[in-house]
């Protein structure tokens, strides 16, 4: 009997057509298999259009819809594919990372530079990959794209218009395909995911701030009167704020006070962040205030929205790698 795939299509440009308006998705899933057959000799696909959307206009509360269809889906699948722009996909995917915790069959996202109809189309090489990570029975949640596979908590997209569009960061991808087809790492154990208690529950009160040299510190009271309960910083170099002249520090920490939590995360794509090692950061230190560590940025804010949804429960967790998306902390 042929194993189970369950295709969930959400829009992006794999399932774009040109309009007057340029290009928007139009394709539906069931149309996106009618153009792989060859798909079908391999799996039991059943197809499911969950919206079809542009990924720009894809937000937390699209991550509810489809964490939710993932997690019906995932009683009658031996894995499951997400069709999905790739201009917010690191985001989807490393959100519903969090959002299906101990999930036990391979989720694995996937989209396309080029529409699938174009004839220079990357999509159908990008949608047979996603295939063989869907049937390798290596359950968690992946990107698989341009013969790369990704945890969902570690891609980027790095390029606008190649079609090597991710990279993983800070961690080597967990698989890669040549000629001689699918090769994935073993399993190295160091981050067990954990059961948890409504795992789908989240909070989207994040805000995300870049500092830049003469950011004005009044921009956290602005962050506090606007209702956010969580801050992603990205810092400068290992974890530094200026504080002479305009002293974010102080602000910083009285947002703190009044109960934001923030997560410090760096400007520098590689490597970690450590505000302990510079005066400059040592402003970070104090209650609410959590270093990201190696994480990159998209999984530095789903972290944060999925840790709100519970805090009490899930506060100590934000400094525990969950889902491969941080190194050990030294
Ligand atoms: N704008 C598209 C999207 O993210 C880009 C893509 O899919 O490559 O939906």
């Amino acid at each position: 009997m042929l194993p189970r795939v369950i295709l969930l299509a959400t829009g992006g440009t794999i399932a774009s057509q040109p309009t007057e308006q340029g290009l928007m998705p139009l394709t539906t899933a069931d149309g996106i298999l009618d153009f792989m057959p060859s798909l079908r000799q391999l799996a039991h696909i059943n197809a499911r259009d969950v919206f079809m959307l542009d990924s720009s206009n894809i937000q937390p509360e699209e991550w509810q819809q489809l964490a939710q269809a993932v997690r019906e889906a995932a009683a009658e699948a031996d894995g499951i594919i997400i069709t999905h722009g790739t201009d917010t996909m690191a985001y989807t995917a490393s959100a519903l990372s969090f959002m299906l915790l101990g999930i036990q069959i391979p989720i694995v996202f996937t989209g396309s530079q080029l529409p699938l109809t174009h004839p220079h189309s990357d999509a159908p090489g990008n949608l047979r990959e996603a295939m063989a990570v869907a049937l390798s029975g290596r359950a968690g949640v992946y990107i698989a794209f341009q013969h790369k596979v990704i945890y969902g908590t570690r891609a980027v997209k790095m390029r606008t218009l190649g079609f090597d569009a991710f990279d993983s960061i800070n961690l080597p991808p967990v698989g890669f395909f040549d000629a001689d087809g699918l090769h994935l790492q073993p399993e190295d154990g160091s981050c067990k995911p954990l059961a948890v208690a409504e795992p789908l529950a989240i909070d989207s009160r994040v805000f995300l701030l870049k500092m830049m040299p003469g950011t004005d510190p009044e921009i956290f009271d602005h962050i506090l009167r606007a209702g956010y309960r969580g801050l992603v910083l990205e810092a400068f170099g290992l974890g530094g704020l200026h504080y002479i002249r305009r002293n974010l520090i102080d602000k910083l920490q009285a947002i703190s006070q009044a109960g934001v939590i923030t997560l410090v995360t760096t400007q520098c794509l590689y490597e970690k962040a450590d505000f302990t090692i510079y005066e400059v950061g040592k402003g970070f230190q104090g209650g609410g205030i959590y270093g990201a560590h190696d994480m990159t940025t998209e999984a530095a804010v789903t972290k944060l929205m999925w840790a709100l949804g519970d805090l009490e429960n899930r506060r100590h967790l934000l400094t525990r790698c969950l889902t491969h998306e941080m190194g050990t902390v030294t």
